[in-house]
């Protein structure tokens, strides 16, 4: 599928499932400018079979590395909607959620409940009731009033409820800047460096309704750094260690969390997941063995390295527009509400002119949305062919993750369909929203 580039870009080596033909950009295979045609833009593409790849990359790697009952949890907020709940539950994959509405999508999914990971910091009442309701198959508690709330709920149901307690590691904010939920001070879990963490798992263990299955920690997103995942194993098998010798307690379950980055852009590296998976499994044994412990049930919670090279998203051309000496705009027909994540935190993306492949992109430009704000901004500084013009369809790559499930009605925008392309064909997986949708929840 992948052709030889000619241009002076090559954005179609970013990724297996880009290619080119006739001028054309291939998204799975599949012609970009005729889909555009065929849905409309703006448009979300996704692309089943590289979903189903990157799901097989992690599960055969846990089966050949690690000890039985290990799993692989796609973290649904990355993309959440149900086709992708049952693709990953075909795969085998749990799910980690985080609020009653990602919950309630799984259930109607008919994903298998026990699979489910509960997740966030700031659960309500609400929320714990309707996850126990629901069947949930673990809550991760972030402290210790959510603590005492679950055990209330679930005693009032005469329940036992797994969970797993949120553990900060500390993993040195400093040394790793920019992957920062981990750190001592993190508005997740409780930290082991305060002496907290060791409080909150005595009081944990002593809840009738709660049964700890083993702690949880999450370092941080979009993680390259070679030994993030080692030196968690590193913190947390040593506070395992820790609490077996003064409560006795030894914890089945040890979630690393998610983060494993992606190439948005050819500068990035590849990560070989397979390979990082082997290393984790490597760490986790010989420090297993110099601290006399088993090897816990290793949990893994990828998102965005599920979804981001699936994705891809295609507009439209309205305006290219030169301010005469300063700079050129080439703004489209969607933007910041369906990928806020430039405006947010200045993400990288690769852009190409999905018609005319065979163009050198010659005409610097920073490609815009329609929403009012100048910050609605999907990528400045890109080169697009100099003959881009109104009606041309550009494609943003590797928009999978935390696009659609970050876009917004903002300036009243409608949120673009979903289509899925699988093994030559298209369907669409979640609807483009209606002018009538938008005006369905006023009164
Ligand atoms: C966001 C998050 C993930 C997924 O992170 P990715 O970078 O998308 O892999 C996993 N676990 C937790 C707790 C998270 O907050």
């Amino acid at each position: 599928m992948m052709t030889t580039p000619t241009t002076p870009y090559e954005e179609t080596a970013l990724c297996a499932n880009l290619g080119r033909r006739d001028g054309r950009l291939l998204f799975a295979g599949q012609d970009t400018v005729e889909l555009a045609r065929q849905y409309g833009t703006p448009l979300y593409l996704m692309d089943e079979d590289r979903i189903r790849y990157n799901c097989r990359l992690y599960t055969q790697a846990f089966n050949r590395c690690l000890p039985a009952g290990s799993r692989v949890l796609y973290a649904s907020k990355a993309a959440a909607f149900r086709q992708m709940c049952r693709i990953v539950g075909e795969e085998g994959l749990g799910l980690d959620v985080v609020s009653s509405g990602e919950i309630y999508t799984a259930m109607t999914a008919g994903f298998p409940m026990e699979r489910v990971y509960y997740h966030g910091n700031s659960k309500s009442d609400r929320d714990l009731a309707f996850a126990l309701d629901a069947g949930v198959g673990c809550i991760v508690v972030d402290g210790v009033e959510e603590l005492l709330a679950l055990e209330a709920e679930a005693g009032r149901r005469d329940a036992r409820q797994k969970v797993l307690l949120r553990i900060t590691p500390g993993i040195d904010p400093h040394t790793y800047a920019a992957v920062s939920t981990g750190q001592v001070d993190s508005k997740f879990g409780v930290s082991i460096e305060t002496g907290q963490a060791d409080e909150f798992v005595k009081l944990a263990l002593g809840q009738p309704h709660l049964s700890v299955a083993g702690f949880h920690c999450h370092v941080g997103s979009q993680v390259f750094w070679e030994d993030v995942f080692e030196r968690s194993v590193l913190v947390m098998m040593a506070f395992i260690r820790h609490i077996r010798d003064t409560t006795g307690y030894l914890p089945e379950e040890l979630d690393l969390g998610g983060g494993y980055g992606v190439r948005y852009v050819q500068s990035d590296p590849a990560i070989d997941i397979p390979r990082k998976i082997a290393s984790v499994a490597e760490t986790l044994a010989a420090i297993a063995r110099r601290l006399s412990l088993p090897v816990p049930k290793v949990l893994m919670e990828p998102g965005r390295s599920i979804v981001a090279d699936a994705g891809m998203t295609l507009y439209t051309v309205g305006a290219v527009k030169e301010i005469t000496g300063y700079k050129r705009y080439v703004a489209v027909d969607g933007g910041m509400a369906d990928n806020p994540r430039y405006a947010l935190y200045g993400a990288k993306y690769t852009c190409c002119n999905a018609g005319r492949m065979d163009e050198p992109g010659d005409m610097l430009c920073d490609l815009v949305g329609k929403c009012c704000e100048s910050g609605d901004i999907i990528q400045p500084q890109i080169h697009l062919p100099a003959a881009t013009q109104r009606g041309d369809v550009i494609a943003v790559c590797t928009t999978g993750a935390y696009n659609f499930s970050m876009a917004s009605g903002y300036n009243r925008l409608r949120r673009p369909p979903v289509v899925m392309l699988q093994n030559g064909r298209s369907y669409v997986a979640v609807k483009g929203e209606t002018l009538e949708d938008l005006v369905r929840l006023d009164m």
